[in-house]
């Protein structure tokens, strides 16, 4: 058989290369797509209506007979433009692009969401989310100071500059990209669905992965810095020490430390923080850790220097890292043993470790707006809130104590289903698979079937008996027995809750955020913080958003706040802002109300969501649409204005 070339433009493709291509599109995606061609796709749809079924391995609902059908449709029609030589389509009308948006997912998007959808969908580019500025609006001495290269960073560097707002970007690293420059562990990906986790302004449909894996995603985010020509604004190597609120000035001195040891004091009007959650790996406080003779080190920080190969290993952790790496190095080791404290929930993901076909991106790059409504299609089915209702807690729910409602329950049911399944037969490895919490009260993980096969090697085990020590030959665990080992993994996650640390920020008055805060951090949106006038936070307090798109999608909003800050200062002549503490205080009683009624938030559930006092500060448990909506523009009423 020769292979086909896929180099080739749509006018260029033979009959058969077409419909081997149609056969990998997203039918939904294909059918909206349709549109541009004839200015509606209703007549393609043949009664066809998509709808969403969550976790499916077919999750658009259709059954094959309709996939078939909508495909040779759509190959009559692609056929036809190909041979008319393809003309640039007409611009579809509001009413068109309407009509495919609720067709999408068969489910009508109501009248308050067509804003969001529509800025999600950003079918000519427009980038909705992009704030303008009146350029005569700025001073030209106004200066900010972003903290941190990675996703948000990066992000609030292209709002800026677009704005013609100066800034400094710097990081301490040696390179940008923030957790993608620094999670290098073997068989680390993204668990977003890849096609959502891109910048609105940088859409990119290349992925090689559906979930792809760290150096695509460092190379995507490298690429988005010199397309916007941001190298030269980012200083690396530059950690930032402390910042001092000057009421008089109304400025930020901010004190940094560069990689020679020289610290040097800058300063600015304000402070964007872009340092992550889960930026600072976190290590188990187990008794004789550093007495381990062998070789440690976390999965964040990965020790590329050890070969694995031949060596006796223990993980310590289950989450998301360490159920990417362990069936990645499995092979390699002589032994294997997995230390869990508490088993992740499984959720199903055929797709996980599945690579992008040639014929399915040169879909992408063939097919007009196919891209656009693909990533569209993820948003609505995955992306808006995806299993969120799964994770609401119902009044007076007394069905299986692990679980929050009956939704929660149906979904635990069809969870420890798969789980079974995947154990075929082996009752203990099952057993200490089932978590013992409802689905959604830890970050769950995505599955394809690695995981469990990984765990049922006979050289590998699931090891469940609490850790009681750490020695030099290995680790004793509380039935008293010595496992021996050459290394040692620690998948134990992030300081999540340690936002902004170790930096020291003084505010006005002299208070201090960190004593501010005691270890429970708490900004209005996430985004202001009372007594911390013209300093604000991407991916702060209560901003993790746990189902659906991504947290680009969340960091995008803030940034369009931040901007709306910024702007209401330009345009007023007002030096500076300051959120005040009754809206804070405010909005966080709510956020700690509605976080109870999220299964993350329930009380027997211990998770890095929440912090030592027992607080959910990570994570925000609303709807997508109501995080759009409340960070779409900045209300001057908020704030002490001066
Ligand atoms: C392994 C992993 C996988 C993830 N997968 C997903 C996913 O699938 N989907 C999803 O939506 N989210 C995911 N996330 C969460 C989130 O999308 C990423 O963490 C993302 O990189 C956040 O971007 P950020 O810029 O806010 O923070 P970071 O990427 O953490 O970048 C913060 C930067 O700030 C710098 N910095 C911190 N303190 C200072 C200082 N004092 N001075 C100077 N620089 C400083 C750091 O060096 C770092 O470069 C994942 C996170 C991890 C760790």
């Amino acid at each position: 058989m020769t292979s086909m070339d896929w180099s080739l433009s749509l006018k260029d493709v033979s009959d058969k290369q077409l419909r081997i291509a149609l056969a990998q599109t997203n039918v939904p995606a294909l059918l909206a797509s349709l549109s541009h061609l004839d200015g509606s796709s209703r007549q393609f749809r043949a009664g066809i209506t998509p709808r969403v079924v969550q976790l499916a391995e077919e999750e658009d609902g259709l059954s094959e007979e309709e996939r078939v059908t909508a495909r040779a449709l759509a190959f009559d029609r692609l056929q036809a433009y190909r041979n008319a030589s393809c003309p640039d389509p007409e611009k579809l009308s509001d009413a068109s692009v309407e009509e495919a948006m609720h067709f999408i997912t068969g489910e009508k998007i109501p009248a308050e969401q067509m804003a969001i959808m529509s800025e999600e969908l950003n079918l000519y580019g427009e980038d909705r989310r992009r704030l303008n500025i009146e350029a005569g609006s700025v001073p030209q001495e106004y200066r900010v100071l972003v903290i941190g290269s990675g996703m948000s960073g990066i992000l609030a560097a292209v709002r800026l500059k677009e704005a013609g707002i100066s800034f400094d970007v710097v990081d301490k690293n040696p390179e940008i990209g923030g957790t993608w420059f620094l999670n290098t562990y073997p068989g680390c990906q993204v668990d977003s669905a890849n096609h959502l986790y891109n910048y609105i302004f940088a859409p990119e449909s290349q992925w090689p992965g559906h979930f792809s894996g760290q150096p695509e995603l460092l190379d995507y985010f490298l690429r988005v810095v010199e397309e916007f020509g941001l190298r030269d604004d980012i200083q690396l190597e530059t950690e930032v020490l402390s910042a001092l609120w000057h009421e008089n000035t109304a400025e930020w001195e901010v004190c940094s430390l560069d990689s020679e040891g020289n610290k040097s004091t800058n300063r600015y009007d304000s402070i964007v923080s872009a340092c992550g959650q889960l930026n600072l790996p976190a290590f188990p406080d187990i008794p004789g850790r550093d007495s381990f003779a062998g070789i440690a080190f976390h999965s964040a920080r990965w020790n590329h220097g050890s070969d694995l190969s031949g060596k006796r290993v223990a993980v310590i952790g289950t989450g998301c890292s360490a159920v990417q790496f362990v069936p990645e190095i499995a092979d390699k080791t002589a032994k294997l043993e997995v230390f869990q404290r508490s088993a992740p929930w499984l959720l199903p993901a055929e797709e996980y470790h599945l690579t992008m076909t040639e014929a399915e991106l040169w879909c992408f790059r063939n097919i007009p707006f196919y891209a656009r409504w693909y990533r569209f299609y993820l948003f609505r089915s995955r992306g808006v809130d995806g299993l969120l209702p799964f994770f609401f807690t119902q009044k007076n729910w007394n069905g299986h104590s692990h679980s929050v409602s009956a939704d929660n329950a149906a979904l635990r049911d069809a969870l420890v289903e798969s789980i079974r399944e995947q154990a075929g037969g082996d009752e203990a490895l099952a057993a200490a698979l089932i978590p013992d919490y409802p689905p959604g009260g830890k970050r769950p993980v995505l599955d394809d079937g690695q995981w469990i096969d990984t765990l049922k090697k006979p050289h590998v085990t699931l090891q469940s008996q609490p850790i009681l020590a750490i020695e030099a030959e290995g680790i004793r665990t509380e039935d008293g027995a010595l496992h021996n080992f050459d290394v040692v993994i620690y998948a134990t996650g992030f300081k999540a809750d340690h936002f902004l640390q170790p930096i020291k920020m003084t505010g006005r008055d002299g208070r201090e955020l960190h004593d501010t805060w005691k270890g429970n951090p708490q900004a209005y949106l996430g985004i202001t913080v009372p007594g911390f006038p013209n300093f604000y936070c991407l991916y702060g307090p209560n901003t993790n958003i746990v189902t659906g798109s991504s947290i680009i999608f969340g960091s995008e909003c803030e940034m369009r706040y931040i901007m709306g800050c910024l702007k209401f200062q330009f345009e007023n002549g007002v030096k500076a802002l300051e959120v005040r503490e009754d809206r804070c205080r405010d909005y966080n009683v709510l956020i700690d109300t509605r976080s109870r009624e999220c299964a993350w938030g329930s009380e027997h559930v211990d998770s890095w969501y929440k912090n030592a006092e027992g607080r959910v500060s990570q994570n925000w448990p609303g709807t997508h649409w109501e995080w759009w909506q409340q960070t779409r523009t900045p209300d001057p009423g908020d704030f002490h204005i001066v």
